[in-house]
């Protein structure tokens, strides 16, 4: 006997959400530190370069879910520091974040990013981050505009 199809599920697989949730995150957060000529600062160096050149920068690695789409815990690196300088870029980024954030502010992120959330709610975050994103980048293009 063949088996039935099972229907196809109405809503997205997780893994779609999070690449979702991933691109348009990092779209928003290099295009918020672009200036007029679409150019960003590296976090770590002093590097300048095209906002899509960039890398979208975790300071609490991208693995933690709870802080993956948390726009406090992104800014743009130049690929150079993001893959090549590990040791570096990870120093001089937390600097720029005690400048940023403030010392307390961080060990609030680092706690939050220690969470293990259950994939409901990841799920939920991801849609979240989507909907933040998508509604910041329109945001965006329409102050360029
Ligand atoms: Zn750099």
């Amino acid at each position: 006997m063949i088996p039935k199809k099972k229907p196809k599920p109405n809503r997205p697989s997780l893994p779609t959400l999070i690449d979702k949730a991933d691109k348009l995150t990092s779209q928003y957060i290099r295009q918020k530190y672009a200036d007029h000529a679409g150019l960003v600062k590296c976090i770590s160096c002093p590097t300048v370069l095209p906002w899509k050149e960039a890398h979208c920068a975790h300071f609490i690695e991208r693995g933690k879910k709870a802080t993956r789409w948390l726009e406090e815990n992104l800014h743009p690196a130049c690929p150079s520091c993001n893959f090549y300088r590990k040791e570096i870029h990870m120093r001089e980024y937390t600097l720029a974040m005690i400048d940023l954030y403030g010392r307390e502010a961080l060990d609030h992120l680092r706690r939050a990013g220690a969470l293990v959330l259950p994939a409901s709610q990841v799920r939920q975050l991801a849609v979240e981050a989507i909907e933040y994103a998508t509604a910041k980048l329109k945001e965006l293009k329409a102050n360029h505009d």
